[in-house]
């Protein structure tokens, strides 16, 4: 479970932290550790249903508490003690009603809270930067959050998503407290941080807090990092380390030789083909070279044998197994034969 961290100020999601914590920050950052040790410790907090069956130790190392921890967190109502002051203290800055202890009037109980609902037809691509940074099944764009988030919630709200996937509620719940994000929708800011569509004022500038809750322990970790502020210059000198590494160890996978037969080159991508077999002579036939149309682009029809000459289809051919053995399973594994055509 995971609850965002401060607002965004900055057009960036990722802003620099200062290099070293103080000592004070540190002692506290300690003391929520040592909490957690306890809490996981509970056996009430392992009988929560979809509680990771990893051990302590794992779940403390995926951890940072309080914010991010890899099991249901034990310091949730802490946190939503103190959103909730904070909330309280926002709403008199700029003006709203404090709504803490109305009731009644008609609107489920919630007092002053009403919205009509939203209607409009939403559309976002899928080619901003934050979005892609990760890909994950069944993800959202923030953009299109945001335009729900800033029309049924107030600065300072908090907003619950259940399945957080990688936590893209929370990044469009920050990036509400950022003018220009606000603005790439197609709303005016005025002065004042109270947003307009068109002439009507929809909502306020601010950030807004999440809660995100996830069954899987990778989608709250890489939701974790979406919605943490990090220091940039030591993740830029970690990401340049493990490149350089990974180079070192693995580089030599992607080097061939040019036609020279010396020069060695980067591969790029490589296309492979299917083998197949010629029904009437035998002779083993690659796809991409004999039936593959080089103007056209498309697969020929009728293409004749390179070994016998006999007119052959796609559907005529027979196909080219190799069969290899498999040491992990200790089996063997029938697959199709194919060779590497494009380098
Ligand atoms: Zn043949």
């Amino acid at each position: 479970m995971l609850t965002s961290e401060p607002p965004l100020e900055q057009a960036e999601l990722i802003r620099s932290l200062p290099e070293t914590p103080t000592p004070e920050t540190q002692a506290a950052l300690a003391e929520y550790r040592e909490r957690l040790r306890q809490a996981l410790r509970d056996p009430s907090l392992r009988a929560i249903e979809g509680c990771p069956i990893g051990d302590d130790e794992a779940i403390e190392q995926l951890s940072d508490p309080p914010y991010y921890t890899a099991c249901p967190n034990p310091f949730l109502t802490e946190i939503l003690s103190q959103w909730q002051t904070d909330r309280a203290e926002l709403r008199r800055e700029l003006g709203l009603p404090d709504d803490a202890h109305a009731t009644g009037n008609g609107h489920n109980g919630n007092g002053l809270y009403h919205r009509e609902p939203f209607a409009a037809d939403v559309s976002e691509g899928k080619n901003d930067p934050i979005y892609n940074a990760h890909s994950y099944h069944t993800k959202v764009p923030h953009k299109a959050i945001m335009r729900y988030i800033l029309h049924y919630t107030d600065p300072g709200d908090v907003v619950l998503d259940g399945f957080c996937g990688t936590g893209m509620t929370g990044v469009a719940a920050q990036l509400c407290g950022n003018k220009k994000a606000v603005e790439g929708l197609g709303y005016r800011v005025d002065k004042t941080g109270v947003i307009y569509d068109g002439d009507k004022p929809i909502s306020r500038l601010g950030a807004r807090k999440a809660v995100l809750v996830d069954l899987s322990p990778a989608a709250t970790f890489i939701a974790y990092n979406y919605n943490t502020p990090i220091d940039v210059r030591t993740f830029e000198r970690e990401a340049k380390r493990i490149l350089k590494e990974v180079e070192t160890e693995c580089g030599w996978m992607y080097e061939t030789l040019h036609t020279d037969g010396k020069t060695k080159g980067r591969i790029s991508y490589t296309v492979w083909s299917e083998m197949f077999v010629c029904p009437q002579c035998g002779g083993e036939i690659t796809f991409m070279d004999e039936a593959l149309d080089a103007t056209s682009k498309r697969v020929k029809e009728k293409f004749p044998c390179p070994h016998c000459g006999a007119s052959l289809d796609k559907r005529s051919l027979d196909r080219d197994y190799i069969t290899a053995y498999d040491r992990i399973t200790g089996q063997s594994i029938k697959t199709l034969k194919r060779r590497p055509v494009l380098i």
